[in-house]
């Protein structure tokens, strides 16, 4: 007979005995949309040469026009992934070797890549340890007559302050770049997520609220924008001459585009969003009000209008308060059964790429090249709120992962006070 009142972490009964249910939103609508693409035999439809084609098939082209009805932009261009679409929005704004971008170091290595790929700059500026989201102040400090450009990340469903970082660009002359790859149908003043900056977007990947496998989004107002990002998604050096197009920065050759079958499983998607968004916004707001008050425990403010739709839901430890570690607590929260528990998140400008600064070939370049002489430094020290989130404060649920029912959300929250009720012997 285990024990009710003892941890599970101590041979204790846990809290959760089943399995939580994977988060699923594929069913026959997507299955019949893919079906007829497959049947048609026809599952890719873009050609690498200027016409009607180079622009893709007519799902793809489908797609492209419900995202755009959808998010209220004037374009969406649609690719085989959002790393894809952050290469081709760093390319489209003509970025030069040796330009800096700002960028946010809470975020996937995937955002400060694509400013690399160009030869451009990654500068990381620390984030607002209360959104983890770029720290507008200190966007400012960190702009030098090299800056070109800020990459903002609204990190775990949270919109970041973009309409300040809007000002500041205007004010400094900069594109905004948007990565909203885990928040869309996230809003923020009324409008989208990836549709306020000057460039954005989002991912289509497995894990992401809906996906097509993997695949990508880009929103922009910007019609030029759109078109270049049309050009660097399909081999656009070959299709210059034909077209006409006389600005040839960065029209390098990629194929970054989406097949038939991932469009055609992607309009129904899309149709799901609102709905996906808003069971996810209604179990995080549960889990939120049931676990205010536990002592040393930071949880997010319920969202006010949509502006956090909660890829996963962040916490942040008082350590002092708790009198214990991270490890300890979220080894104590797995034992409970509650599964999807992560510790830290990321901390780019650490990784070896930076700190080594050993990218494209053995001799440090592009940061070694006559074309920079920027100061720009990396690894430890550079971003201190997130370094101290990463390795000793910050934990979080996946939400993305699961399909929690209401007794999954009181099972949870149960784990986190028993855990918390335990705290002494935990130290
Ligand atoms: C998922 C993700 C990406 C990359 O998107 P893919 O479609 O997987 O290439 C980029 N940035 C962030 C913040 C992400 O979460």
């Amino acid at each position: 007979m285990k024990l009710k009142n003892t941890l599970a972490l101590y041979g204790g009964q846990k809290i959760v005995e089943e399995k939580f249910q994977r988060f699923n939103s594929y069913d026959h609508k997507e299955v019949q949309a893919a079906t007829a693409v497959i049947k048609s035999g026809k599952l890719s439809e873009f050609l690498g040469s200027w016409g009607e084609q180079f622009l893709g098939g007519p799902r793809v082209r489908d797609f492209e026009r419900a995202c755009a009805e959808f998010f209220q932009v004037r374009n969406a261009v649609v690719l085989n992934s959002w790393t894809s679409g952050l290469v081709a929005a760093v390319g489209a704004i003509a970025v030069e070797p040796g330009d800096e971008v700002i960028v946010s170091p809470w975020t996937m290595s995937a955002s400060a890549m694509a400013i690399l790929h160009w030869n451009a700059i990654p500068v990381f500026v620390d984030i607002d340890p209360l959104t983890f989201c770029l720290d507008p102040s200190k966007v400012e400090d960190a702009i030098t007559d090299r800056t070109v450009a800020i990459m903002s990340i609204d990190i775990h469903g949270k919109s970041a302050e973009v309409d300040k970082l809007m000002l500041i660009a205007k004010k400094h002359g900069l594109t905004v770049i948007s990565d909203s790859a885990q928040s869309p149908g996230g809003k923020t003043g009324g409008r989208y997520t990836g549709t306020v900056s000057h460039i954005g977007g989002f991912s289509l990947n497995y894990h992401k609220h809906i996906h097509t496998g993997e695949g990508g989004i880009i929103v922009t107002n910007d019609d030029v924008l759109a078109e270049r990002v049309c050009l660097i998604r399909n081999h656009a050096e070959s299709v210059v001459g034909a077209k006409g197009e006389t600005n040839l920065t960065n029209l390098i050759g990629h194929n970054f585009r989406m097949t038939e079958i991932e469009a055609a499983m992607g309009i129904e998607q899309l149709k799901k969003l609102p709905s996906i968004v808003e069971k996810r916004t209604r179990i995080a707001k549960k889990l939120i009000s049931g676990l205010q008050g536990l002592k040393g425990l930071y949880i997010p403010e319920p969202p006010a209008e949509a502006d956090h739709v909660f890829y996963l839901l962040p916490f942040v430890l008082d350590l002092d308060l708790v009198g214990t570690s991270r490890d300890k607590i979220c080894t104590a929260l797995t034992a409970e059964g509650v599964t999807g528990i992560q510790q830290g998140y990321t901390n780019i400008h650490r990784l070896p790429i930076f700190t080594e600064k050993i990218a494209y070939g053995s001799k440090g370049f592009p940061w070694t090249a006559d074309f920079t002489d920027s100061q720009v430094k990396y690894g430890k020290g550079v971003c201190p709120e997130a370094e101290k989130l990463h390795d000793h404060t910050f934990f979080s649920f996946l939400l993305c992962l699961y399909e929690l029912d209401e007794r999954n959300i009181e099972q949870i929250i149960l784990a986190f006070e028993k855990v918390w009720d335990h705290l002494e012997f935990l130290s």
